[in-house]
């Protein structure tokens, strides 16, 4: 038998390692990877269920040119002189790379060096703008470089944990499990600062829910209180950092009154900062996220420079990111702010020192467009042709509706991805990509420790590399010769002895020692790794990138979010994502499990509130903003402040057309980093009342026609929700149409006077497909209806389990397939009081963990009731 294949999960900026056994068949067995300093061997729900996601549905396999199939040359050919045509005509800057964190460091390089060194503009940004670009704008203000002082390891040795903005439970689940396990071992105090409460806040010593945009005000006050109760190094400040007296000075004007928290918890807080040494503070989109995000994360870096707690064991801030390579993504220059390897544009030493690198014709000295300039320049035809990669912008961008017409409005779009998306879909050529498991290279998590992502399977179709269809492209536009890599291995390498430059100007960015590693063997290395450095923590005895080697604090004002709530759009939306999904879904939509948990996209609104707008449990809401809106599903929960909605940002065209709410999403950006405020949009919610309700399942595809949808892949097939205005004429025609079943026979149950409808299509006495329609909420077991398709009769239509068949609810451990209604029942039947006990007797949480917050918040929920 072979060793497994250790690679790195493609999901989010943990990094977790992965063993990957091939089964020869197109498939793979996936396990987390014992050796790997991110994971240790633990995998969250997304990442355990990667080898569900394999296979080659829905992907796209050739060329395709004004959607019809060509030749690589063909697809090539034009994508070279469709550019060069407007670079000669228009200039460089009319055209644009938009580039994403799903990409490998060595894509990214490409990419870079083409658009820059020869090409030359900065029109170059990456969807990483939308994910942490505050965090790097407030780095670099701070330390002079985009350093993440710390590392992960610094968790477990902390005594407080605080996470601000971070629901790391579900959107960094294995460093959530570090995070447990080491709260379990010595008693670490965790806080969570976040106006929602989220399944993180299940585990945490402290909730601080203040007022959206109020963090900076918080951080301000933390800092006055470490200096007025003489928790500031003085000797620190002393030879490390200048700036402490004015922002002091700024955070004595700023009123902690605005967080809206309790002078009691607010004061317990300040005492555990205060006190404590070993503190690491986490930060990621709700901190990052926001029109002052820079100043949040400048306030939150102000505390640990004043203290000191800044790289050594068990002390710093630690911005987490939410993609896998974004890191690599920021030390490669794949913004348009920056240059390669952590040097700068507007620095002219550091342009020259790369124009004599990459030996190229061009370099720009300023900054190029950010995401959403650059959308906004695409649709006023100043961007006249655009190549998107592997990023999904039609969904994902703040205005997503105006960013659909920008890019059909462009020249000319290329987009490279491996399926179908709602871009692709505005697209003039589509190139085919790797993916992963099919593509080789490296990628860097949030404690800067570079990982292998190695291919295990081959090339499918015509599928292509991105770096490899960047440097195509290069060749045809006349520079072959820069762009002549053989492989992804010689990438790194040139990419390896280019950081050697950035390390002699001064950079904290060096891996030159790599650059004559043995490519296939690298193991998961932390950077700096030079003659000089090697990879651990920064700033523990100074030594920042500042001209005066000094940190800076920065004076803070707190700002409240760009757009102020009135009679017009009274509520905040928060948007944010699932445990089990993962960005616009491309991946994680193809494993059934990781739909089960949550299958459609929802709106969380106080009971206050719904109570207000006449919104009852699961129905629907159609909530708007001055962008655009979105129809949503109900979810009743005190876990948002009155006034607060949350939304998650996961559906698209295909899985829910209605439910994309970043066309909600304001496009606000922060003037330092240029991200949007995608936390803090005002809306108008109000009930949408559909004339009916319906729910689905078949085997085969749903092709729905409603005011609202949203479908997900179940186990053997598909189920869908469905609403609508207007009730058809005739419903077995509709589900006919509906599951594309003209010929099959109808089984109905109907019941006229309550208005209900059940639906079976079957063939050879087996169901093929099931509509169920009620003029309210359809109230029935989905995940038993759904596994009923394909068995013989039609028994699904009563909707339940038969008696004695107990139902077991909406999944709540997707690994074990263990449901709510299971669970509840054992904690009730078994008198249960852990979730250790919950694991012994039912198994849930016991593979990924990934569901252990849930099943102590079902604990905490049956303690309330008891008292
Ligand atoms: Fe992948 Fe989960 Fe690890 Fe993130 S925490 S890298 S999604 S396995």
């Amino acid at each position: 038998m072979t060793a497994p294949l250790r690679t790195t999960c493609p999901y989010c900026g943990v990094g977790c390692g992965v063993l990957v056994t091939p089964d020869g068949r197109g498939g793979a067995s996936v396990k987390g990877d014992p050796d790997h300093p991110a994971n240790f061997g633990r995998l969250c729900s997304k990442g355990t269920a990667l080898g569900e996601t394999l296979g080659l549905d829905q992907r796209t396999l050739t060329p395709l040119i004004g959607g019809q199939a060509g030749s690589w040359d063909t697809a090539l050919d034009l994508v070279a002189s469709r550019f060069a045509d407007s670079i000669r005509d228009h200039g460089p800057d009319s055209v644009a790379f938009y580039l994403s964190g799903q990409m490998l460091t060595e894509d990214y390089y490409a990419a870079n060096k083409l658009i820059k060194g020869y090409i030359g503009t900065a029109n170059v940004d990456t969807n990483s703008r939308l994910c942490m670009a505050s965090s790097v704008a407030g780095h670099k203000r701070a330390f002079g470089s985009d350093t993440v002082p710390g590392t992960y390891e610094d968790i477990e040795e902390a005594d407080l944990v605080v996470l601000v903005g971070s629901n790391l439970a579900w959107c960094h689940p294995v460093l959530y499990q570090r995070l447990a396990a080491a709260k379990q071992a010595r008693g670490t105090k965790v806080v969570v600062i976040d106006p929602r409460r989220t399944a993180t806040c299940d585990g945490a010593d402290l909730h601080l829910a203040l007022a959206p945009g109020s963090d900076a005000a918080l951080f301000n006050a933390v800092l006055v209180a470490l200096a007025d109760r003489g928790a500031v190094d003085q000797s620190y400040v002393a030879q490390h950092v200048s700036g402490f007296d004015d922002a002091l000075a700024a955070a004595r004007t700023s009123d902690p009154a605005i967080t809206g928290l309790a002078v009691d918890d607010l004061d317990l807080f300040l005492d555990w900062f205060v006190t404590t040494e070993r503190v690491v503070t986490i930060y990621s989109q709700g901190i990052n996220q926001s029109s002052s995000g820079t100043d949040k994360v400048n306030a939150i870096l102000n505390c640990h420079l004043a203290t000191g707690r800044i790289g050594r064991p068990g002390m710093g801030p630690l911005s987490v990111t939410g993609q896998p390579n974004a890191m690599g993504g920021r030390e490669v220059g794949g913004m348009a702010n920056t240059l390669a390897c952590h040097l700068e544009i507007e620095n002219p030493a550091h342009r020259r020192g790369v124009q004599a690198f990459w030996q190229s014709p061009a370099m720009p000295d300023t900054s190029g467009l950010k995401a959403v300039d650059l959308f906004q320049a695409a649709g006023e035809g100043r961007i006249k042709a655009l190549w998107i990669i592997h990023t999904n912008p039609a969904v994902s961008m703040p205005d997503a509706d105006a960013v659909a017409s920008a890019i059909k409005a462009c020249d000319f779009v290329v987009v490279s991805d491996v399926t179908r998306t709602d871009t692709t879909r505005l697209a003039d050529v589509i190139l085919p990509a790797t993916v992963w498991g099919e593509k080789s290279g490296t990628v860097t998590n949030s404690d800067r420790t570079i990982s292998r992502q190695r291919a295990f399977l081959p090339a499918p179709g015509q599928a292509r590399d991105d770096w490899r269809m960047i440097a195509d492209v290069a060749a045809r536009m006349g520079w072959g010769d820069a762009f002549d890599w053989a492989d992804p291995a010689a990438v790194f390498a040139e990419y390896a002895q280019l950081s050697g430059v950035a390390g002699d100007l001064g950079g904290d960015f060096d891996i030159s020692g790599l650059a004559q590693v043995d490519y296939d063997t690298l193991p998961p290395t932390r950077w700096p790794v030079s003659a000089g450095k090697t990879g651990g923590r920064f700033f523990a005895n100074g030594g920042f990138y500042t001209p005066d080697a000094r940190a800076h604090m920065l004076p803070i004002t707190p700002r409240p979010p760009a757009t102020r709530t009135g009679a017009r759009y009274p509520f905040r939306l928060n948007t944010g994502r699932v445990r089990d999904h993962w960005h616009t879904m491309t991946r994680t939509a193809l494993a059934p499990r990781l739909n089960q948990h949550i299958a459609e996209p929802y709106l969380e609104i106080h009971p206050v509130d719904a109570a207000d707008l006449g919104l009852a449990p699961a129905t629907l809401a159609c909530v708007s903003s001055p962008t655009g809106q979105a129809i949503l599903r109900v979810a009743i929960t005190d876990r948002v402040q009155q006034g607060q909605v949350f939304a998650p940002m996961h559906w698209t065209g295909d899985t829910a057309p209605t439910g994309r709410i970043d066309a909600v999403v304001a496009a606000v950006t922060d003037p330092v980093s240029g991200q949007p405020e995608s936390k803090a949009t005002v809306v108008a919610i109000k009930a949408l009342n559909p004339a009916w309700y319906g729910f689905a399942v078949s085997a085969g595809p749903i092709t729905p026609d409603a005011t609202y949808w949203a479908r997900a892949r179940h186990a053997g097939g598909w189920r869908c929700e469905l609403a609508g205005q207007t009730p058809p004429a005739d419903w077995e025609s509709y589900a006919r149409a509906l599951f594309n079943l003209p010929d099959a026979t109808c089984l109905s149950v109907i019941d006229a006077k309550r208005g209900t409808y059940r639906l079976a299509l079957m063939a050879e006495g087996r169901t093929l497909a099931a509509l169920f329609i009620a003029p309210d909420p359809v109230q029935l077991a989905r995940g038993h209806v759904a596994d009923q398709v394909g068995q013989a009769g039609a028994a699904l239509l009563a909707g339940r389990p038969g008696a004695g068949m107990p139902d077991p609810g909406p999944t709540v451990c997707a690994c074990l397939n263990i449901g709510l209604h299971t669970i509840t029942a054992a904690i009730a039947a078994q008198n249960l009081t852990s979730v250790a006990q919950i694991g012994a007797a039912l198994q849930a949480g016991t593979n990924c963990g990934s569901c252990r917050p849930e099943l102590a918040a079902l604990l905490g929920q049956r303690l309330e009731a008891a008292e």
